[in-house]
């Protein structure tokens, strides 16, 4: 992991290794970009991005320098309500605070999409932050399941704490879940669904595991009507969300 970065040009050595102009449907209700910033510590089997699982300099080049998209964060602001930041895991990146910082001086709402791997590191982007979409991958209290689909071991607690500082903080947010029957069974889908309403999670979205053309990855799947009844009687702002 890098080390923290202060001063000015703090936020240009943010590692982006990707840039979405556009979008309706990252950031609900709003018209944002999404920068997607390089390097996770996870490994989930049905990753969409895993280009940016690699942190930067371990043989990956941020291919956007920060600097170099300065000007037309600058431009888009007259037309983009928000600028989201997504990954990757961006709470791991140390100038994330700082781009975070720059992007509302340029008058854009500030979205996260995290994981919530670093309790810690989400805490100290909070109060920078207008909206945050928080992964959670399973019941948060199966643990080994948590690890199977994180790849890594101590991912439930991870995320319960992350969860316990969102919703603390009174920041809005929504929780999501990535759906696919052979590594989320039903029962284990319905309870992350029961367990986040009685944590008083406000709105919880259901994403379908998306398509890709890597072969390692599980096809799509979603839960059918009966499946999908059971599930909004445990939570009735249940949100779901199609495949990309
Ligand atoms: S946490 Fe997100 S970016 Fe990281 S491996 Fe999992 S799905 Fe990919």
């Amino acid at each position: 992991m890098r080390a923290a970065v202060v001063g000015a040009d703090a936020a240009d050595a943010l590692a982006v290794g990707g840039l979405q102009p556009f979008t309706t449907i990252d950031y609900p209700g709003a018209l944002a970009a999404v920068v997607f910033v390089q390097g996770c510590a996870w490994r989930c089997p049905y990753c969409h991005n895993p280009h940016l699982q690699a942190a930067a300099g371990d043989g990956v080049d941020a291919p956007m320098p920060w600097a170099a998209l300065r000007p037309w964060l600058e431009r888009r602001a007259r037309v983009l309500d928000a600028l989201v930041f997504s990954g990757g895991e961006p709470t791991l990146d140390p100038a994330l605070p700082a781009a975070m910082r720059e992007a509302r001086a340029l008058g854009y709402r500030i979205g996260l999409h995290t994981a919530g791997m670093s309790p810690r590191r989400l805490q100290a982007v909070l109060p920078l932050v207008d909206w945050v979409g928080l992964d959670v991958k399973a019941p948060l209290d199966d643990a080994a399941l948590h690890d199977r689909l994180s790849g890594v071991r101590g991912a439930a607690a991870a995320v319960s704490a992350s969860l316990d500082a969102l919703l603390a903080c009174g920041v809005d947010h929504e929780c999501r879940t990535t759906v696919h029957a052979s590594l989320l069974s039903d029962a284990a889908l319905e309870r992350t669904v029961a367990l986040l309403a009685s944590r008083g999670v406000a709105r919880h979205a259901l994403q379908a595991c998306r398509a890709s053309g890597d072969d390692r990855r599980p096809s799509v799947t979603w839960p059918d009507a009966a499946r999908l009844a059971v599930l909004t009687a445990r939570h009735p702002a249940l949100v779901l969300r199609s495949a990309a």
